[in-house]
């Protein structure tokens, strides 16, 4: 399952949650905007409105496991390079759904 949200400037950040390990590098690197579900564990983005770009790619440079990706305007930014995950199919488009 992949979390995405929608913000100013075009921007989408997903959030896989295969991806997530919950080791919250995200939530010390832009806390009060990646957070760790209280019942799933995993990192889900909160506030984006208020969040500047700049932390926004703080949390997601910040996740040893690409889990975060972030798009704008339709085409990924972050990472330029997602390593695929054992059993994905190759990501040829820049979408992770
Ligand atoms: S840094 Fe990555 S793996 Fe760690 S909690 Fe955030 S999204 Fe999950």
């Amino acid at each position: 399952m992949t979390a995405t949200n929608s913000g100013k400037d075009g921007v989408v950040v997903r959030i896989d949650a295969r991806r997530c390990i919950a080791n919250a590098k995200c939530t010390t690197a832009a806390p009060g905007f990646y957070v760790l579900d209280e019942e799933t564990g995993v990192a889900v983005l909160e506030n984006q409105e208020a969040a500047s770009l700049q932390q926004l790619f703080a949390g997601a440079r910040a996740c040893p496991t690409q889990a975060i990706s972030i798009e704008q305007y339709g085409r990924r930014v972050f990472p330029q390079i997602l390593t695929p995950m054992f059993g994905d199919a190759p990501d040829t488009d820049g979408s992770s759904d």
